[in-house]
């Protein structure tokens, strides 16, 4: 039996349980839909037949156009505090969620659409994205994944055939986005905008019973919601600092519930280790820099607290109290998690020794900040250093005799390379490798951008004749300017 549409057996749990936040909607129509990349493990995984995925009824699916009978797609309703200020209603602007999927390991996933029209939430916007844009959300969303990193997923993008007014006129495309849900911090400011204490609660649950249900055994559900959104955030946003991610717009619409990464649009991965680093050309302050990302956390967590504050306590001083007590908790677990991560960069997991391993790690961020060193191929050769060469990673400093004094005492507590060689990956989405395979794939040549794909599926095993996905950008390269998801 050819698969049909009918096969695909869409939930809509969201729709259902939150009606209020679930505009029904459809795509807008592709003149002429032709699939850029297909995500053929991630298909598997959600049951869906990836030769199926290319036929006319496949990619009448992939963008909104054609959705599976029954299946009713929505707008979701949310709003967001975007660098600082509050805008009441966000929402999907160029967005669907077409329903839920259950994967291989019998978890819902939202399978949602980025670009697939006008929507009653695309204010000012034309409701669609560009080819560029969304490739570059796939690239850099698979490679998060194959880091071990919690993201969304990227199944498929589809360019649509229709011209899109940028600053030029762009080919339009289609982003299947698959994620544990769509949940964010702003769709919790949205609910508490509306006064809407029963909304705010059946919200609530449903995000429990989603991504946390652990929670619903505490003696305070709620509250435990919000402690486990906390020590998921604090724990993600470790991991970006630990592998050099920059999200570049930790907006609270741009921060999920579920504490996976959303929204890839000016993110970028560092090259020289620079807390200061911002390459998002709308954040001239840097509010969202490298190294300001864990605050930026902590302040959208602080939305999230007074958005739930109904939920905490009766009264509104001790909900501020309960909420303000389980943030401080942030902190906490942000440092075990960063500070556990760089141990294990440099090789040092155990216990014993920790004073000295984690007085390493704070002397090792000052030598590779002052010298600027690059992030990603210094902790890579570190491990050739823990085996005995220490040319590699020596080569990268100017402070010789820091270096050297500080590999003196590390190699003293025995590192193990092995170890290392599994935390610190080998390619990472290098900014001009990341520019060269979507201006190829722009141009119609998609080669340039499946090598670089192959190279970041497999991102902690060196390969050979994968040289240049290892190395820092050629300094004619310049420094780095990304633009919002447009
Ligand atoms: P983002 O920067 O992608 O996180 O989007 C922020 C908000 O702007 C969301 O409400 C989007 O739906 C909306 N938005 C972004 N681009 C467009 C567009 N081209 N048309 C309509 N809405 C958009
Ligand atoms: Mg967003």
């Amino acid at each position: 039996m050819t698969p049909g549409t009918a096969t695909v057996a869409l939930d809509h749990r969201f729709a259902r349980e939150l009606p209020e936040l679930a505009v029904p909607w459809q795509g807008e129509e592709a003149p002429q839909p032709r699939l850029l990349v297909l995500n053929e493990p991630l298909a598997h995984d959600l049951g869906l037949d990836p030769a199926w995925l290319t036929t006319p009824e496949g990619l009448g699916l992939l963008t909104g156009t054609r959705p599976p009978e029954g299946a009713t797609p929505v707008a979701q309703a949310y709003a967001g505090h975007q660098f600082g200020g509050y805008s009441p209603q966000l929402g999907d602007g160029r967005a669907l969620l077409l329903g839920e999927l259950v994967d291989g390991s019998g978890r819902p996933r939202d399978l949602h659409l980025k670009g697939s029209g006008r929507t009653p939430f695309s204010r000012g916007g034309d409701g669609f994205a560009v080819v560029g844009p969304m490739l570059r959300e796939h690239v850099i969303s698979e490679a998060m994944h194959a880091l071990g990193i919690p993201t969304t997923r990227s199944l498929a993008v589809v360019a649509t055939g229709r011209g899109v007014r940028r600053e030029s006129v762009q080919p339009g495309a289609v982003l299947a986005r698959v994620a544990a849900s769509h949940l964010r911090v702003g769709s919790f400011q949205f609910v508490r905008a509306t006064g809407d204490d029963g909304l705010l609660r059946r919200l609530a649950d449903h995000a429990i019973s989603r991504h946390h249900p652990g929670a619903a055994e505490a003696d305070h559900p709620h509250l435990a919601l919000f402690e486990a959104v906390v020590a998921a955030q604090a724990a993600l946003v470790a991991q970006w600092m630990l592998v050099g991610f920059v999200h570049g717009v930790m907006n609270t619409d741009n921060m999920t519930i579920s504490g996976e990464t959303i929204d890839y649009g000016p993110c970028a991965f560092i090259d020289a280790f620079d807390p200061a680093t911002v390459f998002s050309s709308i954040d001239a302050d840097g509010r969202y820099s490298y190294g300001n990302q864990p605050l930026a956390a902590e302040w959208n967590l602080a939305r999230l607290a007074e958005a739930m504050l109904p939920l905490l306590a009766d009264d509104e001083e001790t909900a501020v109290a309960v909420a303000t007590e389980a943030l401080q908790e942030f902190r906490g677990h942000y440092s075990a998690a960063w500070s556990s991560g760089m141990r294990a960069k440099i090789g040092l997991s155990g216990s014993a020794g920790d004073d000295a391993a984690s007085q390493l790690v704070r002397d090792l961020v000052a030598l590779v900040q002052a010298d600027h060193v690059d992030h990603t191929s210094f902790f890579r050769s570190l491990s050739t250093a823990a085996r005995g060469d220490a040319e590699p990673a020596r080569r990268l400093f100017l402070d010789l005799a820091g270096f050297d004094a500080w590999t003196r005492r590390w190699l003293a507590l025995a590192p193990d390379a092995d170890a290392m060689d599994r935390v610190n990956p080998v390619y990472v989405p290098r900014n001009h490798l990341v520019e060269e395979a979507l201006t190829a794939a722009t141009d119609g040549d998609l080669d340039p951008l499946a090598r670089l794909m192959d190279a970041l599926a497999e991102p902690y095993d060196a390969r050979p004749g994968l040289e240049r996905y290892a190395v820092p950008a050629p300094d004619s390269f310049g420094r780095y300017q990304t633009f919002c998801g447009t």
